[in-house]
């Protein structure tokens, strides 16, 4: 994390190259909206940076999650095709998931736990997928999901740490270069780090200068303790606004460990109270109602939490799945300053 700037991204131990993501970008094209990257006059204004928004929560499935599952489920065989696929995803991998498997007659099976909220499981069978619940946690879904893998043949469609659905989330990277060649800052929410992996390649490639910053919530922020620690942690989850970048980044983590490690110029850690005002902040200045995760980067821009900003910089807004009332309720309770008069 934040060594050299002129590093070029081939050190990194995974065999990902630009050209996986842009053979992505192909395979993935009939699937995946060319997002809009939207010029924020306020949010420029606040931080110092010619600030952008590169609208991932207009993506069909409601988030980023959709070009990753796109190019893994392409890149199988006819066979494997036949046999169908299995995630142990509740939220916008396992909806990603569902919805390309349905486009393309791909069985899916979804495999989460008891405790999982009913509204969760009703959104994936409107997407078509089989839900099986088993057991009492994630870990139990997990493996389930091997069982099935096992005796049925069927595809483990991880949700990160997996070259195809890191190559499929770097397609956010053409898209900002091509919209925004002077591009030189990337604020991106951080989790499992396919997503930072996959745009910091793309990014890095054309630019090795260009600065990314990732960012997760002080609550249970797996990867930045990792990379701390230099080796994958386990954290117990916290209930946090930001509920898409809850979970661990695996005990066996091949790609995305190392990649996050090798690419990223700086970690922001954001508390409860900056992720609600970034949130407010997008509905209140750009009519865009968005989840916790997503409004991460933003809020990094909107509290200068970082040096590392240059003049022009693309806030990833990775998804809009975000309980209504919720939402209203965390509009009406956060206020600008301005507003507060
Ligand atoms: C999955 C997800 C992220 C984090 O992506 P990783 O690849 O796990 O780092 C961020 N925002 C939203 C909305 C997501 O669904």
């Amino acid at each position: 994390m934040a060594t050299s700037h002129n590093r070029l991204p081939s050190k990194t131990l995974t065999p990902l190259t630009l050209q996986d993501i842009w053979i992505a970008k192909k395979r993935i094209a009939s699937f995946v909206k060319t997002t809009p990257l939207l010029y924020s006059e306020r949010l420029s204004r606040e931080s110092e940076t010619t600030a952008y928004l590169k609208l991932e929560s207009l993506q069909e499935t409601g988030s980023f999650k959709l070009r990753g599952a796109a190019n893994k489920i392409l890149s199988l065989s006819e066979e494997e095709r036949q046999k169908g696929v299995t995630t142990f995803s509740t939220g916008n991998h396992g909806l990603a998931v569902a919805y390309v498997a349905r486009q393309l007659g791909v069985k899916a099976h979804i495999c989460i736990s008891n405790r999982v909220p009913f509204n969760k499981v009703r959104k994936l069978q409107e997407m078509g997928a089989v839900v099986q619940r088993v057991g009492q946690n994630q870990d139990d879904a997990e493996s389930y999901c091997y069982n099935l893998r096992d005796e049925e043949g069927m595809t483990v469609i991880k949700p990160f740490d997996d070259p195809d659905i890191i190559a499929g989330q770097g397609t956010i990277a053409l898209e900002l270069l091509d919209e925004l060649p002077d591009i030189d800052t990337c604020v991106i929410p951080l989790s499992g780090g396919g997503l930072l992996s996959g745009v910091a390649l793309g990014l890095k490639a054309a630019n090795p200068n260009i600065q990314v910053i990732g960012v997760s919530m002080v609550r249970a922020a797996v990867m930045y303790e990792s990379i701390r620690a230099n080796r994958p942690v386990v954290i117990p989850e916290e209930t946090t606004l930001a509920d898409s970048l809850l979970g661990g980044i695996g005990p066996d983590n091949r790609y995305t460990f190392s990649m996050v490690k090798d690419y990223v110029d700086d970690i922001v850690l954001l508390s409860e109270e900056e992720i609600a005002r970034g949130m407010s902040f997008l509905f209140r200045h750009h009519q865009i109602g968005v989840e916790g995760a997503a409004a991460t980067a933003v809020s990094v821009l909107l509290h200068k939490k970082t040096r590392k900003i240059g003049l022009r910089t693309a806030a990833i807004v990775s998804g809009c799945n975000v309980d209504a009332d919720r939402l209203l309720e965390i509009i009406s309770t956060h206020k600008d300053d301005e507003d507060d008069g």
